[in-house]
């Protein structure tokens, strides 16, 4: 008996989930989902099984085959863990759970249709990673269990679903969706359950996933969606406005490249389709890799090279993360890591070596940071983490992504390209649908490149705090000239327009980041008076100005922070701006301003976000 997973309760002598059916009954009004889940264990089992849930509320657990009632029992929730769903088994196989999700389920946002782009439906959409899944359904919520699922969603009418999953068919609801079990258990949900999935004005939209998963890339969204193809295995999705739709298909036109370059790389491309999903603004990361469909944030819609870049992370994912999953949390490197130096190979292809090298740039900026941002937490600035009692999303940086980069990076110096890229194809035809630690990623390497580790620190590259001395600083022309025209801006000159004549997005993204974070407020007047950075559609540069206005006290922006963290939830926007404003000293009235903009935009956020600004807060305030 023991724990496979710091963050969750599933027990290594317990028989895994392999397969999951839902039947999930969407209420927009109470921002609820009535559900059923039988999982299908991998033996039977005989004793206590446990399972993570998180805010749900389980009417009845039973014998799927008899529908006799299993006792069971649900602890109060662990602040990281949520609650243990302890289920008592007799040789069974498989378990049936009827239960509600919460209107706080800290996977699900629910949007009301002011909070859309339509403004005239409802919305609402998952992101389970990391730990996550859980408040949708009860499972072991472990990237160490995967597994395969059905479900059906009983959706309004009017309003569609999309899955992380192939779509099977949308017809009628049935009164034998339901399972016979609702009508067993005492509650008043189950009681209504069947009336409920029969009524007027509901459609089922079914989904079927036959590769086995680790949960956090189960994902749904359900609202008015509609579409366009932008390549044989691609179509866009997004709500059904004509301009949102129209813009995402000219952005990802490309996607088709990237994929088959991400197949040179990697191998056939796994999952069949490889569907986009633009999300409103709400949505709190740039992407998630949800397979088959990847979730987007409509911020990477600007017209240029970066929000390609996004999508390029998100398939690399395809094999580096969803192929091969890390085993917990701890080991998140193994799938950003690796996803961010495929991102890089695939952009460097399709975009060219100076965006690829400029991505590297603005990456060894991050890393930096968050070097910074760790210094009195040492722990976070290691690839292979200890994370017991540590809520991952408060600890959520690009330590996994640039230093799992630079790691992989180096190693391809030491043994060359070629060797390199026969090596990540011999480790995912190895690993693919496995879930593995970093120790089996090292002993792989060191089998697969004998006497790797003579040559590189392996230890300390996945067990040492900080930045080792081995690790690598872009350079090209244009990083160089960029940094050094941030260099002479401490000097007090701003760059002259012919010498910025080609920037796009990342080029002002590199510059804004090599300058010092707090200057004169005049200097941050002139530069935004000659670079009108304020209103930048870009969020990348908008946001890292004003990261900088707010730190060198240039109040004169604050009415655009206002505006800009009441307009997005990326968490990428939301985390530097509201630490701007309430760390450091003398500050009390950017603190004050942090309090009530999260007080008025709070309910705009996906939880996930709202929990990171709230440990923001509570840390500063
Ligand atoms: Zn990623």
């Amino acid at each position: 008996m023991a724990p496979v997973d710091p963050h969750s309760y599933t027990d290594s002598a317990h028989p895994l989930t392999t397969h999951v059916s839902l039947s999930l009954y969407f209420d927009f009004p109470s921002s609820t989902i009535h559900a059923a889940a039988l999982l299908n264990l991998s033996s039977p089992y005989t004793g206590q099984l446990s399972l993570d849930a998180r805010s749900l509320t389980v009417h009845g657990v039973l014998d799927p085959q008899t529908l006799a009632p299993l006792p069971f029992t649900l602890s109060p929730p662990d602040a990281v863990k949520g609650s243990l769903l302890s289920v008592a088994l007799d040789s069974h196989a498989s378990v049936l759970i009827l239960y509600s999700t919460s209107p706080d389920s800290s996977a699900l946002q629910w949007l009301s249709p002011p909070q859309t782009f339509n403004k005239t439906h409802p919305f609402v959409y998952t992101q389970c990673q990391s730990i996550h899944a859980r408040s949708v359904f009860p499972c072991q919520d472990t990237p160490a269990a995967r597994i395969c699922y059905s479900a059906k969603l009983n959706v309004p009418r009017e309003l569609s679903a999309v899955m992380s999953a192939r779509h099977s068919g949308r017809r009628d609801p049935v009164a034998g969706d339901v399972s016979e079990g609702f009508k067993k258990v005492d509650s008043a949900a189950a009681l209504n359950f069947e009336s409920l999935w029969c009524g007027d004005g509901r459609v089922v939209e079914e989904f079927v996933m036959e590769q086995p998963i680790p949960p956090y890339l189960f994902a749904f969204a359900v609202g008015e969606l509609g579409s366009r193809e932008v390549g044989p295995r691609t179509r866009v999705y997004a709500e059904n406005v004509a301009a949102v739709l129209d813009s995402a298909a000219s952005e990802f036109a490309g996607t088709e490249d990237m994929v088959r370059q991400g197949e040179k790389l990697f191998g056939e491309y796994p999952w069949e389709r490889f569907d986009l999903l633009v999300l409103p603004p709400s949505f709190p990361y740039g992407g998630m890799e949800n397979p088959r469909m990847v979730f987007l944030t409509p911020t990477v819609i600007k017209g240029d090279a970066s929000g390609a870049q996004v999508v390029a992370h998100e398939l690399a994912h395809s094999w580096t993360g969803n192929l091969i999953t890390n085993i917990n949390n701890e080991h998140f490197w193994l799938n950003e890591g690796f996803t961010r130096y495929a991102e890089r190979r695939i952009v460097e292809v399709v975009q060219g070596e100076e965006r690829a090298i400029l991505s590297m740039g603005i990456g060894w900026r991050t890393l930096n940071e968050a070097m910074e941002r760790f210094k009195d937490n040492m722990e976070f600035t290691k690839l292979k983490t200890n994370q017991e009692g540590i809520d991952p999303d408060n600890v959520y940086s690009q330590v996994p992504y640039e230093k799992g980069f630079q790691f992989l990076a180096r190693i391809e110096r030491q043994i060359g390209r070629p060797a390199f890229d026969e090596f990540i194809k011999k480790y995912i035809e190895n690993f693919k649908f496995k879930s593995i630690d970093t120790d089996t990623f090292l002993e792989f390497l060191k089998a697969n490149v004998p006497g790797i580790e003579k040559e590189v620190d392996l230890k300390l590259w996945t067990e040492g705090t900080g930045i080792p001395p081995d690790a690598y600083e872009p350079v090209s022309d244009l990083y160089t000239t960029i940094v050094s025209l941030a260099n002479e801006f401490k000097l007090g000159r701003m760059p002259r327009e012919d010498e910025v004549a080609n920037w796009r997005g990342q080029e002002w993204e590199l510059y804004l980041e090599n300058l010092p974070k707090c200057v004169e407020a005049s200097q941050v007047l002139a530069l935004d008076a000659r670079y009108r950075m304020s209103e930048s559609k870009d969020y990348e540069v908008k946001v890292a100005f004003l990261q900088m206005a707010i730190s060198s006290k240039c109040r004169d922006y604050y009415p655009e922070v206002e505006k800009t963290l009441k307009e997005v939830g990326r968490m990428k926007y939301l985390r530097p701006l509201y630490t701007a404003l309430v760390q450091g000293s003398g500050n009390e009235e950017e603190k004050i301003l942090a309090k009530r903009l999260f007080a008025e935009a709070r309910e705009c956020y996906h939880p996930i976000a709202q929990g990171v600004v709230e440990s923001i807060l509570a840390k500063h305030l």
